[in-house]
């Protein structure tokens, strides 16, 4: 079933709420921000990886296939990673404009 926009940027904002519960308010440089949204981006690729080529290894054949929700799941973080780091940067960056 589609989801409306607003409804995917809810589950942004409760995937957001819950990265600030586990880690705090988080203040990195953008060097930083970037390594954490890669490593995010790199588990949706794994996701997808793994559904394609499920046993392409051990451990991925001993957990099995793994599904367009685990990806979309992935996504949603690497969305709210990306709004964390927007945020952030409109913390440190006091310059006009
Ligand atoms: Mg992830």
């Amino acid at each position: 079933m589609p989801r409306s926009t607003g409804n995917v940027l809810a589950e942004i904002l409760a995937e957001r709420q819950r990265q600030d519960a586990k880690w705090g308010g988080q203040d990195h440089d953008p060097s930083t921000w970037l390594m954490v949204l890669a490593e995010e981006v790199g588990e949706a690729n794994q996701a997808v990886l793994e559904m394609l080529f499920p046993t392409y290894d051990k451990r991925a054949a001993e957990r099995g296939p793994r599904t367009l929700a685990e990806y979309r799941q992935e996504l949603i973080q690497v969305a709210a990673v990306a709004v964390a780091a927007i945020e952030s940067l409109d913390r440190q960056d006091q310059s006009p404009g």
